[in-house]
Parts: C-alpha cells; structure tokens; sequence
C-alpha cells in the first residue's frame, strides 16, 4: 500500500473536482445562467453530465456568506435553498 500524504489527497480531490466544470453545458455561458432568464438557463441544464457533481458543489459553496442566485444544476436559488434545507434536515 502506497502512502498519499494527507496534502496532497486534498490537491488532487480539488484537481479532481474542478475538472468537471470543464464538461457542463453551462461552460461560458455564465451571463445567461446568473441573469432572469431561468427558463432558458434551465434547458442549458437539460442532459448536463455533471448535474450530480454540479448541485453536489452548489450544496457546498452557497451559505450566508456565500450569495446565492443564479440556475444551477437545473434549479433556481430558491429551490436550491428548499432542497439544502429539505436534506439537512
Ligand atoms: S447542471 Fe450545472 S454544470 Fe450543468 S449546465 Fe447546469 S449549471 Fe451548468
């Protein structure tokens, strides 16, 4: 068995993480999903492969001191904040 010095499992789970960006649809399309128009920034989110990896890192950026708004992972900030709240009940 290998040792992975505690640091460097944290450098490549972050490595690992952000690379899934790279694959939603959302890419450079940023304007669309933080604007009003949550209809069209819905269907953005439609087939998205990350979605899981998406609202998995929505849940855990967005707090008080984090804003939030915007479409992501197919849902508006209002219904992202009734499932976090509905989940850590
Ligand atoms: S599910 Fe997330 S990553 Fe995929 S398009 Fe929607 S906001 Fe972007």
């Amino acid at each position: 068995m290998v040792y992975v010095p505690h640091k460097v499992c944290n450098i490549l789970y972050c490595l690992f993480m952000s690379n899934w960006r790279e694959q939603a649809n959302c890419r450079g399309l940023t304007g669309l999903m933080y604007s009003s128009e949550h209809r069209k920034a819905r269907r953005v989110c439609m087939n998205c492969r990350v979605e899981k990896e998406c609202l998995a890192s929505s849940i855990q950026e967005e707090n008080i001191d984090f804003p939030i708004y915007g479409v992501r992972a197919g849902m508006t900030a209002a219904e992202r904040f009734r499932y976090r709240r509905r989940i850590m009940e």
